[in-house]
């Protein structure tokens, strides 16, 4: 049987590694397979996770969770240790990140590409598919004229974000023409631009501490404790990339939407540690109140006071949180022009107010270049889930983020990219 799979990105790659005894053809528009795959995970390519409790908050619909059902982590990671790529879990804040033990995506790369070639399958290169047209056989018609012939075609296209790497939305005008339908898209897993509420206060330098991201609208409720990097009034770190694909997909009509940055748990660690204060363990305590926490971050802004005053207001906070971080909290608690000398109760309280909840304004996330992932696609109601065939054209598959599935950050698109290629590898 013929087979064309139209995408040579990561759910094409793994497609094509798993297709024997078959006459298959890879066809990519660059000149390399997988460009988006070699730059996930920063490089190291976080391919699955671990942790998979709370499916419904991982994946965005159901579809998405039968296919993890279907081939799961511990199934992702034994393909990929048959064909030379040895798992490593890394664990961060009580997740469990899944990586080649190389901590490499050429690695994956490499592997995918030599399994793909001892299976004999072709790659054409630097062929874009620009429609495709059903006869006796399905007609894919290349930009350069040439038409090549196939019993089946799998779409493998990607999203649309990162453009660069190839995938920029053809996919879904070619399942349009095939009759299909496409749940609206936009940018998700976003870096995303605030200002600060009610303030004039220009956030400029870059700089990454650990937090805590609230956020409340009339739909959701997100709270996630993480890196969060700041770099000229734009935040993202994988707290922000999750809640971003919630803000782009609630239907809240809040039209401003405000964040809340929690910074005293690293606050009051650290001091736990080093000083052994009375109330060692207190925030461990899931029940600690706010009050208490306000009453235990001022205390300790209080017993830092009394050990540093000698010094100058600006570096009040330098020393445990990062500079640009204390000028703004400073500022937004009206101290930045205060002596420190003048300091009073009231004061301890409004900074240890901010430190708790500093309030930031999103003004937007940002577009389809900066996002990770694309929201929407392909409509899932149009595909049989259980062998990713098209319910409108016999012999038409999907795989990856083509379709409208899409998961949280942390390897479980990857995940999803292996899940849907193995169940359209069962079914073809
Ligand atoms: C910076 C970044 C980091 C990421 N990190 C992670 C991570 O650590 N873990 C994780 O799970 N996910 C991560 N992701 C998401 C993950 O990479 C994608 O979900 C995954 O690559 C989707 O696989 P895919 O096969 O569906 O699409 P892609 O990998 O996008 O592949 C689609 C392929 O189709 C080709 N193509 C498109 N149109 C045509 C056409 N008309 N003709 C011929 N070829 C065509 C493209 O050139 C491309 O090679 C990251 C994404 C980005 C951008």
């Amino acid at each position: 049987m013929r087979i064309g799979i139209i995408g040579g990105g990561a759910s094409g790659m793994i497609l094509a590694s798993k297709l024997t005894n078959h006459d298959v053809t890879l066809i990519e528009r660059n000149n390399k397979l997988g460009k988006k795959l070699l730059l996930t995970g920063n490089g190291k390519c976080n391919f699955t996770n671990m942790c998979f409790d709370d499916l419904n908050t991982i994946f965005n619909n159901d579809f998405a969770i039968n296919l993890y059902k279907k081939y799961d982590n511990l199934s992702f990671m034994n393909f990929f240790k048959e064909i030379g790529i040895v798992p490593k879990i890394e664990t961060h804040k009580n997740i469990q990140y899944v990586y080649p033990n190389s901590n490499k995506s050429i690695d994956v790369y490499y592997c995918l590409l030599d399994k793909i070639k001892s299976n004999n399958v072709k790659i054409e290169y630097n062929s874009y598919v620009k429609s495709i047209k059903i006869g006796s056989c399905f007609n894919v018609i290349l930009d350069d004229g040439r038409v090549l012939k196939y019993d089946r075609i799998v779409l493998a296209t990607g999203g649309q974000s990162y453009k660069h790497t190839g995938s920029d939305g053809t996919g879904y005008r070619l399942a349009i023409s095939l009759g299909h339908n496409i749940k609206t898209t936009s940018p998700g897993l976003t870096s995303l631009k605030f200002d600060f509420a009610n303030r004039k206060i220009k956030f400029s330098g870059k700089c990454r501490i650990n937090a805590t991201l609230n956020y409340i609208d009339s739909n959701n409720c997100f709270s996630e404790y993480g890196e969060i990097q700041f770099r000229d009034n734009i935040i993202s770190g994988i707290p922000v990339l999750n809640l971003s694909s919630i803000i782009r997909r609630s239907t809240s009509d809040n039209k401003t939407k405000i964040i809340r940055l929690d910074f005293s748990k690293s606050f009051i660690e650290c001091y736990n540690n080093c000083f052994s204060i009375a109330d060692k363990d207190i925030y461990e305590k899931s029940s600690i109140s706010l009050d208490t926490k306000r009453e235990l971050v001022s205390q300790l802004l209080f017993d830092r006071w009394q050990h540093t005053k000698y010094r100058h207001t600006k570096d009040f906070l330098c020393g445990f949180l990062p500079n640009e971080i204390s000028e703004v909290l400073l500022n937004v608690s009206d101290l930045s022009n205060k002596n420190i000398l003048d300091f009073k109760n009231n004061d301890f309280e409004r900074l240890s107010e901010n430190i708790i909840s500093l309030e930031l304004n999103l003004s937007d996330s940002m577009d389809f270049d900066d996002a990770q992932i694309t929201l929407g696609g392909i409509d899932i109601t149009q595909v049989d889930s259980n062998s990713l065939e098209s319910k409108i054209v016999k012999g038409l598959y999907f795989t990856g983020e083509v379709l409208d599935i899409d998961g949280i950050c942390g390897g479980y698109n990857l995940q999803l990219a292996y899940s849907s290629a193995s169940v359209v590898a069962d079914n073809i």
